[in-house]
């Protein structure tokens, strides 16, 4: 069977859930037997997301094999079920960067190098290489971006090279509803239909994205001067649980329609379950990026996917300005706290204000990456008395670096891509609470994305492994590889940090078993209250 390719695109806005709808579109071709792979293009000059600002890009998800990539690789994970790869997100950045490397070594044998053939060749080629029955190729950002249209153009010429029956266009657009008079608008979706058919791409199927649902004459209205069949219009309102469009997408034979336009045989089957009631827990993020909801994305994703509403963010950095008592009667609301990864200097004393908080009142606290280095700093400023113990990212001078740069590290000196990136094995130490976490699992392979590690050498006193006799008031290492991967205290009911990112594996119906644990205690602690 010729592969066949279902290539998004969206129209109108930015941020209407192109990537949420192209996942759950793979998922239910997925459960229907098909076999579904993915590939997020993103039109931005950065090589990978791994340079960019979690405050305007929303976070940076690694995947398996050590790659930086856009939050969108974090929804194919989490809906599809599979691990992403490098080769799973282009960027326009790795493509140029490619084309010039290759005319640079003469490739091309003298010629002009030209974005059409040149670069529409090598992103035509990118997209051929990757094996499944069924492709969907999401287009970042919107159509008419100056951007994007190399990108389109490449898929257009791909669609006649492959055959346009093995291809589908589905055109994601938002319908505004006007208060004044009353009644939806479907002007801008008419136009950026337009805008498609000027580069030569018809769409097949049109989504509209509503606030509330829309009214049959608009899908009419929509489906005449989009050119689309109407039972090929689709509307998705807003809803508040995003795990549920899969489903919403299977009760309108959006499956089907998919099979019919790409004849591919399906079995009909859809078996899907993701939590629908949300226990009421209140969990804190303390946090630095807070100029975007998708900074800590997959960190609330993993604690809704474990069927707990979803954590509140709070400023590390108002922290900061207020005495111990302060800081308790801020915190004291919220059932269990996470300590999220980050870089630099902002907002550190904030979060350290809230880890002695926690540690001393015993609140379900997660440390997460650099939430686990934080750990480690409080424990030596407030336990073991060394008096402004720092990492040297903050304090390049502390007289107690108990966090400190990788020794491999030192040597590096280029940004993107050159951390210690994606899965890392961590020995799981017998009679940890890690281990019990892990079902007394031996070994984990988890990812990573961090230049600095606790310092154990030189600080070995304020550790002790779980078979030590002696833990009182310890940081006890429950994880380790190299380098310390997990670290806990005995006199709490729950107080972990780990050196990774338990976040990235989430998937729905799989949260991950850390996530799971911390829920669970502190749901625990607050029924026993
Ligand atoms: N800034 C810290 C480091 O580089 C932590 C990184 C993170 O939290 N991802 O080690």
């Amino acid at each position: 069977m010729a592969k066949k390719y279902i290539i998004v695109t969206g129209g109108v806005l930015s941020g209407i859930g192109k990537g949420v709808l192209s996942a759950s579109v793979g998922r239910i071709m997925k459960e229907n037997g098909i076999n579904v792979n993915s590939l997020k293009i993103d039109p931005y000059l950065n090589v990978d997301a791994g340079t960019m600002n979690p405050n305007q890009h929303g976070e940076v998800f690694v995947t398996e094999d050590g790659y930086e990539a856009d939050l969108d690789l974090g929804h194919y994970e989490r809906f599809l079920g599979i691990d992403m790869k490098r080769f799973n997100n282009m960027t326009a950045g790795q493509v140029y960067k490619t084309v010039i490397e290759k005319e640079r070594e003469g490739k091309y044998l003298g010629g002009t190098v030209q974005m059409v053939p040149h670069v529409t060749e090598e992103i035509k080629s990118r997209i051929k290489k990757i094996e499944t029955d069924l492709l969907l190729v999401e287009i970042g950002g919107t159509v008419g971006d100056i951007e994007g249209e190399i990108f389109l153009e490449a898929v257009r010429q791909l669609s006649i090279e492959e055959g346009r029956e093995n291809f589908m266009f589905i055109h994601v657009t938002f319908v505004p509803y006007l208060n004044v008079t009353n009644e939806f608008k479907t002007k801008p979706t008419q136009q950026s239909v337009q805008l498609l058919r000027r580069i030569g791409i018809h769409p097949d199927m049109i989504v509209i994205r509503t606030e509330r649902e829309i009214d049959f004459s608009s899908l009419e209205k929509v489906a005449l001067f989009g050119g689309v069949k109407s039972n090929y219009v689709i509307n998705l309102p807003d809803l508040k649980n995003v795990y549920e469009v899969p489903e919403q997408l299977y009760r309108m034979d959006v499956h089907k329609l998919i099979a019919q336009r790409l004849n591919l045989e399906i079995n009909g089957i859809f078996k899907w379950s993701c939590p629908k009631v949300f226990k009421q827990v209140r969990i804190a993020i303390v946090g630095k990026y807070l100029g975007t909801d998708d900074a800590y994305k997959s960190i609330i994703e993993s604690i809704f996917l474990c069927g707990y509403k979803k954590p509140e963010l709070v400023d590390a950095e108002n922290l900061e300005e207020i005495d111990d008592e302060g800081v308790k009667n801020l915190l004291s609301k919220y059932d269990g706290i996470i300590i999220p990864g980050g870089f630099g200097k902002r907002g550190i004393e904030g979060k350290i204000k809230a880890l002695k908080y926690a540690r001393e009142n015993d609140v379900p606290l997660l440390g997460i990456c650099l939430g686990m280095q934080t750990m480690i700093i409080e424990f030596a400023r407030n336990v073991m008395g060394y008096e402004n113990a720092n990492s040297t990212e903050f304090d390049e001078i502390t007289k107690y670096p108990v966090i400190d740069i990788m020794e491999h590290q030192k040597k590096i000196l280029s940004m993107g891509g050159t951390m210690r990136l994606g899965a890392q094995k961590t020995e799981i130490l017998e009679k940890s609470k890690l281990s019990e976490i892990y079902n007394g699992e031996k070994e984990t392979f988890e990812r990573h994305r961090h230049r600095y590690e606790a310092n154990y050498d030189d600080f070995k006193e304020m550790y002790a492994f779980p078979d030590d006799e002696n833990k009182e008031n310890k940081l006890i290492i429950g994880g380790k590889s190299d380098f310390i991967e997990s670290v806990e205290l005995k006199e709490n009911s729950f107080y972990l940090g780990i050196q990774y990112h338990p976040e990235y594996k989430s998937k729905v119906d799989k949260p991950h078993p850390i996530f799971a644990a911390f829920t669970e205690t502190i749901e625990k602690k607050k029924n026993i209250l």
